[in-house]
């Protein structure tokens, strides 16, 4: 039985969480070669869904898809389009069947510039449309170099929300170790990224874009100034800080509870959104990762105004999500 929120206080919008689909995932192996290790739990299990999040009392997820640029090839770019109209139509389907409990950020096939304009306008008319998922480069390729420039001039116009998600990229062996590569060197990508386009003047050039960094921003709110010292070297018209200061950070990681209150002390509660990384995280170390940003953002020691915020009404306000 699923429950109904009606306290606006604790309305939980979880903008971080993830679902393979059936039909993404049959697409995705027939277009793969390679092994994937995709654990049952990932995978869209609707009941399951829904029962974990009336336990852990998230009204509302905004699904997308993981790592998706690991999955495509600059060789073949085909199936970037074909896997992203998939994702895009399975989440559309749910979102349609739950309006109250799902929306989605869609996927984008950026391998081929062209289609991730169309794909984009075909998505953003599909039930529960909310923005987009980009990841934080396109198989290396940074978000600012000059062929995708007419996507984010069209995605800038439409003031889309963006949520911005780690891949991991080639590290030097050495951290290929007690799995640092994936525990550190995610938010290593992310902070990597989101510095690159503050001080290359991305955010100048595209002002209207909305965008949700994942994991608390890797590890932006505590290099922030470190990073400020390369400004004179940058392109931008201010210090990456003033960017910092418009992006949402959301609470998966996990985190710590100290975290999301520096982040709410560097950049104002009202940038911080709840997120969960879910499905992600069930069963290890006997203890999810949906209970652990319950419990950060709860133990954070901020006002409950700033709670209502974090749990809901900023993400309420960004994805323009009405009453639930
Ligand atoms: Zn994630």
């Amino acid at each position: 039985m699923t429950t109904k929120f009606t306290d606006a206080s604790r309305v939980r919008i979880d903008v971080h969480a993830h679902a393979f689909t059936p039909e993404f995932t049959r697409v995705l192996r027939k277009n793969v070669s390679r092994p994937l290790a995709i654990r049952s739990i990932w995978e869209w299990d609707e009941s399951r869904f829904l029962g974990e999040m009336d336990r852990w009392g998230v009204t509302l997820q905004v699904l997308s898809l993981p790592q998706m640029y690991e999955y495509f090839d600059w060789g073949n770019r085909q199936p970037a389009v074909e896997m992203s109209q998939v994702a895009n139509d399975e989440y559309a389907e749910i979102c349609a069947k739950h309006p109250e409990r799902f929306r989605m950020f869609a996927s984008i096939p950026m391998m081929d510039p062209d289609q991730a304009c169309k794909e984009l306008e075909r998505a953003r008319r599909l039930p529960g449309f909310s923005g987009i998922t980009l990841c934080t480069h396109i198989r290396e390729r940074a978000l600012d170099e000059p062929e995708f420039a007419p996507f984010f001039a069209y995605a800038n116009a439409s003031f889309l929300a963006m949520f911005l998600h780690p891949l991991e990229r080639p590290l030097p062996k050495e951290w290929n170790v007690y799995r640092l590569d994936h525990l550190i060197g995610l938010p290593v990508d992310t902070t990597f990224a989101l510095s690159r386009l503050a001080l290359g003047g991305f955010f100048d050039k595209y002002p209207n874009l909305k965008i949700i960094a994942a994991h608390v921003g890797g590890a932006i709110p505590f290099l922030a100034r470190r990073i400020e010292r390369a400004f004179r070297e940058g392109k931008s018209e201010y210090k990456p800080s003033h960017y910092f200061g418009q992006l949402f950070y959301d609470t998966a990681g996990p985190t710590d509870e100290a975290i999301v209150a520096c982040v709410a002390r560097m950049f104002g509660s009202e940038q911080i959104v709840f997120g969960t990384d879910y499905p992600f995280g069930l069963g290890q170390e006997g203890k999810q990762y949906t209970e652990h940003a319950v419990g950060v953002v709860q133990e954070s020691g901020l006002s409950e105004t700033d709670l209502a915020k974090i749990y809901g009404g900023n993400a309420r306000q960004l994805l323009h999500i009405g009453q639930l």
